[in-house]
């Protein structure tokens, strides 16, 4: 089978999905938290897992031998992720995987938010398991699903200087994972994976300027100021640390992904950028 962790998250369904589109519905398993949340799989014919990366013993006997299986990464940062990727690791040793794939970070990443990943790469490289490394960049989401405040006070403020980003849909790095899974020659491999085109937030300012036919300006500020903000919207402080952290590295460039990974996995050209805008404003 193919089995995917985190497959009512907002990644595992588009991976979901794109696997339906490319192997019969009973080759694939969706390892959930919450049944309810995956009624919908099971209507189709994907065969369910109940699983929490908390509780070792619901991934016993889960996986088989020869199974390829994706490993999305949690979002639990308080409850010790590493801790909890190794428990999917280690079942999938126990089971004799044939790959085992995760969604770590760009390795050119220092901030505190790619600790995890880098950790967790260390742990399945040396479990000795045929793996491949997805090292995702930016989604577009994480710009494009928070735009009220943005339009609001006609300002995207962050502390990225004129740092440039490659960030890609959802759907793309989806489907880089679909290929990984249905096709042949990924063991051991590691993809860089990133949009097309980099950007910087003026340029975001000015396309959603653009499409809005209002005047939206980038206030680029001080890390400190940008942590103020986000503490002040109610996020805990190490999470709005964590994300300021993110603004720090791509002032210095370290989510620009130049491999050209992304589009040659999937065979086509990632979103653009201007493309996911014109969904999210559509809503
Ligand atoms: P989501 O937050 O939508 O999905 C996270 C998934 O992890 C959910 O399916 C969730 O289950 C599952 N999960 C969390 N904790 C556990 C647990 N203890 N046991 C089992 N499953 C668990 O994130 P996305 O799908 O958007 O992104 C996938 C991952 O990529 C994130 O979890 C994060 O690690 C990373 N990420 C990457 C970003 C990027 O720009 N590259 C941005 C944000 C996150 P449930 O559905 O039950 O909640």
């Amino acid at each position: 089978s193919i089995v995917v962790t985190g497959a009512t998250g907002h990644l595992g369904r588009h991976v979901v999905e794109q696997l339906l589109e490319k192997v019969p519905a009973e080759q694939i398993t969706a390892v959930v938290r919450d049944e309810h949340k995956a009624a919908d799989f099971a209507a189709r014919g994907v065969r369910t897992a109940l699983a929490d990366y908390n509780a070792p013993e619901t991934f016993e006997g889960l996986f088989a031998a020869g199974d390829k299986v994706l490993l999305i990464s949690g979002n639990e940062f308080d409850k010790g992720r590493v801790g909890q990727h190794q428990v999917v690791i280690d079942a999938a040793k126990a089971a004799g995987v044939a790959l085992l794939a995760y969604t770590s970070a760009p390795g050119s990443l220092t901030a505190a938010l790619a600790d995890d990943h880098r950790a967790t790469e260390e742990v399945l490289l040396a479990s000795g398991l045929p793996y491949t490394l997805l090292r995702n960049g930016w989604y577009h989401e994480n710009y494009t699903e928070n735009l009220a405040p943005v339009l609001e006070h006609h300002a995207l403020v962050h502390a990225a200087g004129g740092g440039r980003l490659s960030s890609a849909s959802r759907a793309d790095y989806a489907a880089a994972a679909v290929a990984v899974l249905t096709g042949e020659g990924h063991e051991n491999a590691t993809y860089e994976l990133g949009g097309d085109e980099a950007w910087g937030f003026a340029e975001f300012a000015a396309e959603l300027s653009r499409q809005t036919g209002e005047e939206i300006v980038y206030d680029a500020v001080s890390v400190e100021a940008v942590t103020g903000i986000l503490t002040g919207a109610g996020l805990p402080g190490p999470l709005a640390a964590i994300l300021a952290g993110v603004d720090a590295s791509i002032e210095k460039g370290e989510l620009e992904i130049s491999s050209g990974d992304l589009s040659r996995l999937t065979g086509r050209p990632t979103t653009p950028l201007a493309e996911a805008i014109t969904a999210a404003l559509k809503g």
